[in-house]
């Protein structure tokens, strides 16, 4: 364990960009560029890499129930439990039932 501190100021602009990605970022569809440049933040990051963690958890525990769909309702709570309600966007499916597909 090196006791190296990269300088970091806690930019909050900068955060909220990379926090508006992280979403994609957990489900694996955020591009590796992307990726890359979150990685690279949360070693600096506390705040961020927390958050990371704590998105990931959450949504392996819901992959790992019956039911692998997390309903909108969900995922608002989450997204306002973790203090990120301003980035929550409804799921694709909102609205419309795709029961009518085969
Ligand atoms: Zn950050």
């Amino acid at each position: 364990m090196s006791t190296v501190h990269l300088q970091h100021e806690h930019n909050r602009e900068t955060c909220r960009q990379y926090l508006e990605s992280l979403g994609d970022y957990v489900e694996g569809t955020l591009a590796a560029e992307l990726c890359r440049e979150i990685e690279a933040h949360m070693a600096v990051c506390d705040n961020c890499r927390i958050v990371v963690n704590t998105l990931a958890k959450t949504i392996t525990l819901y992959r790992q129930m019956p039911s692998p769909e997390l309903p909108n309702a969900v995922r608002e709570r989450l997204f306002a439990v973790l203090d990120l309600a301003p980035y929550y966007r409804p799921g694709p499916e909102s609205g419309d039932k795709l029961d009518s597909v085969r």
